[in-house]
């Protein structure tokens, strides 16, 4: 997995080596060089921010995030479990502003698409030539009863990095043995697909080894889901009396459309309640915030096209990582960042007047289900047209089988430790490798 950059920036993205990129001649714009404002320093932002970067150091690139530190969900599930530290997740904007590139330490408020300015909380308003949103996503609080941003912080979702994840955390360490931990699980289409099967088998491996007496209800608004002959195998061989899975089927809809905060009650639409001691509520998503207000979506996600990932609702305006929908591509951070690439070859390619090549694109999404046990999923991604709708067909896709060997599973984890020092390293710059192993009070 090493080299994802500049292998995905060349050869994916554009067809146009670097070299040839960087000289190509600047176009004569009307005040110095081209201004990229990008909302969003995830892994969707930050990636299109360096790739423009290394393509053109002359670009004037800023980047706007609210945080200064971002904690990666990916890897987050593994910090649950104990295997990883909170510090060994959470990576600074240092690398990013060495590169040259402008960090804006705000929030993005409004997007004037004919005028081309982005406003800000705090700051004056950005101008821009071209414009890349990257925002993440928001949680639809209103499809459960009683669920809010209040609630959340006793029944965290712990779908966005950082002090979500910690609370979760904390919640479970202080888990009376014997409790009940409830997890509710929305439909299809959601942040990470397998996200929440391979939380279930960290919370698991949790319990098992430091409450051996508690348990793990799921309650899941699909009827399939992600790798589900893997994890449903882990399930079996490693939390057999741990996990209970409920998956919604014909006769039950085992959605989650009520909770309680106060009471740990945890209701599904087929009617069955339980009264957890800690629930983890993932709700329905949607786009985040500033996409909804600047008119760039359509229902819950900002439409692309899946040549370039340049929004269908505003010129000079891009939509990449989980924002944008462009099926069947799933969200993750391996896909913003391949998408991020294609992004950075658009740009440079329209502002310069040359060709712009539609791009492919690639995932892979690892999951570790026990010790030194990860399965993955993935394949590539190419612009194609159905029914008269463009969206993204898989090619050559692969996925981890119930029954592969354990060499074959260890080997898989250390592809995903390697996966994830290279994707941080491309983000953030310079990062210390971290080891893997269990530490369950994980300063
Ligand atoms: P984000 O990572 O959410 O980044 C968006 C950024 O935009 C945030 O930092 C936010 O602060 C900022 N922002 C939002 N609004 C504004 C605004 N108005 N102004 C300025 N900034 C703003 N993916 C994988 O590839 N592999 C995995 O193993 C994996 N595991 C996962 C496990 C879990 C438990 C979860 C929840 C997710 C996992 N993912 C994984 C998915 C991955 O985390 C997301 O797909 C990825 O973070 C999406 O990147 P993004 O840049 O689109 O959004």
């Amino acid at each position: 997995m090493t080299g994802i950059t500049r292998r995905e920036f060349n050869v994916l993205a554009t067809g146009v080596s670097l070299a040839t990129v960087s000289q190509l001649s600047r176009p004569a714009l009307a005040a110095g060089p081209a201004k990229i404002v990008i909302i969003g320093g995830g892994p969707g932002g930050a990636a299109v921010a360096n790739r423009l970067k290394s393509a053109d150091p002359a670009l004037d690139i800023t980047l706007v995030e609210p945080k200064e530190k971002y904690t990666t969900c990916f890897y987050s599930n593994l910090y649950l479990g104990g295997f990883r530290s909170f510090k060994s997740i959470t990576h600074d904007y240092a690398g990013v502003k060495k590169r040259g590139i402008t960090l804006v330490t705000d929030t993005a408020t409004g997007i004037d698409t004919t005028a081309k300015t982005v406003t800000l909380a705090k700051g004056s308003p950005l101008p821009y030539d071209r414009l890349v949103v990257a925002p993440g996503i928001d949680f639809k609080y209103d499809a459960i009863e009683g669920y809010s941003p209040e609630a959340a912080k006793i029944m965290p979702h712990a779908w966005q990095g950082g002090e979500q994840t910690w609370l979760l955390k904390e919640k479970l360490l202080a888990l009376p043995d014997g409790g009940l931990v409830v997890m509710a699980v929305p439909q299809n289409p959601y942040r990470c697909p397998p996200g929440p099967y391979e939380r279930a088998c960290m919370i698991a491996h949790f319990l098992k080894t430091r409450k051996p007496k508690a348990k793990l209800v799921i309650f899941d608004a699909k009827k399939t889901f992600s790798k589900q002959a893997v994890f449903e195998q882990a399930f079996d061989e490693y939390y057999k009396d741990i996990v209970e899975i409920n998956l919604t089927n014909e006769i039950d809809d085992f959605s989650v459309v009520k909770v309680n905060a106060a009471t740990g009650a945890v209701t599904t639409k087929a009617g069955r309640a339980e009264r957890a001691a800690l629930a983890n509520i993932i709700p329905p998503q949607k786009a985040g915030a500033i996409a909804a207000s600047a008119g760039l979506t359509e229902g819950d996600w900002c439409p692309v096209h899946p040549e370039n990932f340049a929004s269908t609702k505003a010129k000079d305006v891009y939509v990449l990582g989980d924002a944008a929908i462009a099926l069947d591509m799933p969200k993750s951070a391996y896909s913003a960042v391949s998408q991020a690439s294609v992004v950075a070859a658009d740009i440079i390619a329209d502002l310069h007047g040359k060709p712009r090549v539609p791009g492919r694109y690639r995932n892979t999404c690892w999951s570790m289900v026990a010790p030194d046990n990860s399965a993955k999923i993935g394949g590539d991604y190419v612009p194609a047209t159905k029914d008269g709708k463009s969206y993204l067909e898989v090619k050559d896709p692969f996925i981890s089988k119930a029954d592969d060997s354990a060499d074959l599973r260890r080997q898989v984890f250390q592809e995903s430790a390697d996966w994830y020092q290279t994707i941080v390293e491309d983000l953030f710059g310079e990062v210390p490798p971290q080891p893997t192993l269990p530490n369950f009070r994980n300063p």
